[in-house]
């Protein structure tokens, strides 16, 4: 029997363990320091309160029930030996034959950690329950206060950063706004709202051609949502923003700008590249570790010509499943496979009824992108109850106008490792 340790139950780490799932000759313990996968997403659903933690979350032992021969170890994984091939947990070691590291990433404030308390990113449903609370609150207290600069202040937003999550946090409270909490306050507008997307490159979702980008950003306009491109944060406080001489006085920031790898590539005497990934060969292994593989936002991986894979849900499915899949050929003396990505498209949304989507020479704008996105996002969540669930609560908070989760917590203290606990 070879022992696979796999670390990290996300995307990369879920599909390597289903692919050594009852497979003969090999058991596996899976290690994450939540007891659930999470399928991040629609994390912001759950910040701009239209679905639950729950909703999007899913315990691993319901999750790999079948699977007789992986054992779940909800812990965290601080350094690897490499040499004695032994992973080091805060409940002690654990010897491998084969590792896989899916440890995902975190936030990235250039330098700025000081920063991270003034503008939340969204990695975990703590961060999301905390996001929530903060927009909640600055209406609440906006509705209170008779100082109309202050309450100018609480009911201005800024977004750091216009990739994809920075754009649908921008959308939901534009909508939001507009749409759902307008109706519920007696001395405010909540239409009234400003919210600044400030993002440092030319175009918002650089990712997307410029056609679908400007499409984008006309619709996050439409919702009152003023874009800031080539603008770079210089400071953040509890006050607003600093963008060179200009400066942004706002309630709530949120930060959406950077991600950087896990930090165990560093413990481990590894080089990684300058975002803290692992570089990893067309096998997906470590050059000099071939016993060692990485998968999903922890990994790079070298497309022909320089190019690197994006930090995407389905680079990080697809990874691990090859992973899993090369293990067993190791295992069973066969010659294993060298991996190739197949690009299913990308796709953002900005609204209801508003999303972009572009696979190959196809672009999609609008109601039909929307529901592809719609369909897409339901269908890649764990679990039929879930599906059901979410796409019911869903409806519901559409056709009726109203976010049934918006409740306002007590506020999160910050851990360093980006999450945050009442
Ligand atoms: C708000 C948001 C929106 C997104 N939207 C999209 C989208 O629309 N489409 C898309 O394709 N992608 C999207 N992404 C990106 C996508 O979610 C990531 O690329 C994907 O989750 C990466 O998968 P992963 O398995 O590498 O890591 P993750 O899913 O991050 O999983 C890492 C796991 O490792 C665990 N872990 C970390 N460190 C340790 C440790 N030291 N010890 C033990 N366990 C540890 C964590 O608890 C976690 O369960 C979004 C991401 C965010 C945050």
């Amino acid at each position: 029997m070879k022992h696979i340790v796999i670390v990290g139950g996300g995307f990369a780490g879920i599909n390597a363990a289903k692919a050594l799932g009852n497979k003969k000759d090999v058991r596996v313990t899976l290690i994450d320091r939540n007891n659930y996968h999470l399928f991040q997403p629609l994390l912001y659903q759950v910040a701009m309160a239209a679905l639950n933690g729950g909703e999007i979350s899913y315990p691993f032992r319901k999750m790999l029930t079948k699977y007789r021969n992986i054992t779940i170890y909800k812990g965290s994984v601080e350094n690897v030996d490499l040499q004695n091939k032994k992973v080091q947990t805060e409940f002690g070691d654990i010897e491998y034959d084969y590792l896989v590291l899916a440890c995902g990433s975190k936030h990235h404030y250039f330098g700025h950690n000081e920063w991270e308390s003034f503008a939340p990113g969204l990695k975990t449903i703590g961060q999301a329950s905390e996001i929530r609370r903060r927009v909640m609150e600055a209406y609440e207290h906006a509705e209170r206060t008779q100082d109309p600069t202050e309450r100018k202040k609480l009911l201005t937003f800024v977004i750091v950063g216009g990739g994809p999550a920075g754009v649908e946090l921008a959308g939901s409270i534009g909508e939001m706004s507009r749409y759902y909490l307008s109706k519920y306050y007696k001395n405010i507008d909540p239409k009234r709202t400003r919210i600044f997307v400030v993002h440092s490159g030319k175009q918002i979702l650089k990712e997307f051609s410029p056609e679908l980008s400007s499409k984008a950003a006309r619709a996050l306009e439409l919702l009152g949502v003023q874009i800031w491109t080539e603008s770079k944060v210089t400071n953040i406080d509890e006050n607003g923003v600093q963008i060179g001489k200009e400066r942004i006085e706002a309630g709530t920031v949120l930060w959406a700008a950077g991600v950087r790898s896990c930090s165990i590539g560093k413990t481990m005497g590894i080089n990684t590249d300058s975002s803290g990934r692992i570089p990893v060969t067309e096998l997906l292994s470590l050059e000099e570790h071939p016993e060692v593989f990485c998968g999903g936002d922890q990994a790079r991986f070298e497309l022909p010509g320089n190019e690197q894979l994006p930090g995407l849900a389905s680079v990080a499915l697809q990874q691990g499943k090859a992973i899993g899949k090369n293990i067993l050929r190791d295992v069973a003396g066969k010659p294993q496979k060298p991996f190739s990505y197949f690009d299913k498209g990308k796709m953002a949304t900005i609204g209801k009824y508003k999303a972009i989507v572009e696979f190959g020479n196809t672009k999609l704008s609008g109601i039909p992108a929307w529901f592809i996105w719609l369909l897409v996002h339901i269908y890649f969540l764990s679990g039929f109850k879930h599906r059901f669930f979410v796409l019911l609560q869903w409806g519901w908070s559409y056709f009726t106008f109203g976010h049934a989760t918006r409740i306002v917590n007590r506020e999160w203290r910050f851990y360093p490792d980006g999450d945050v606990v009442e």
